[in-house]
């Protein structure tokens, strides 16, 4: 479990419960939209509403504190990391980190430096061939 209150300390932004519970969801799924966070805390947080969630994602992204990845659906967010690729399912949506191996790290780099590197694989998740 991270410390996701020295994230938000590192940050410019004020430790709120609301941030908190944010950054929990996103580091207990992974990845999730906005509705997904929403649905999840609205429970402890029943006067929290969509356009709250809303505004606190965009000032965690404004901080360099979560990153937004654009997928073919709905935006989902999460906890900046290390570069890696996303695996995207095309049937349920999943979303999975594929990390970059560092010599292919290394080769992005040099090629386009100061550059964010966004990286997408579309298939169907093994769950899905299963059925
Ligand atoms: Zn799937
Ligand atoms: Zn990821």
């Amino acid at each position: 479990m991270k410390n996701y209150k020295n994230l938000l300390e590192q940050s410019n932004l004020k430790t709120t419960p609301q941030r908190l519970a944010i950054l929990k969801e996103l580091d207990k799924h992974g990845h999730a939209s906005i509705e997904e966070i929403y649905e999840n805390i609205k429970e402890m947080f029943p006067s929290i509403s969509l356009a709250t969630i809303y505004k606190n994602i965009s000032a965690l992204k404004d901080e360099n504190v979560i990153s937004e990845i654009c997928l073919h659906q709905k935006p989902k967010f999460e906890i900046q990391k290390e570069p890696h690729a996303h695996f995207i399912c095309k049937k349920c949506g999943k979303v999975e980190d594929v990390p970059f191996s560092e010599m292919m790290s290394k080769e992005l780099e040099k090629k386009y430096p100061d550059s964010k590197k966004e990286l997408y694989i579309y298939g169907i998740c093994s769950e899905c061939k299963k059925k």
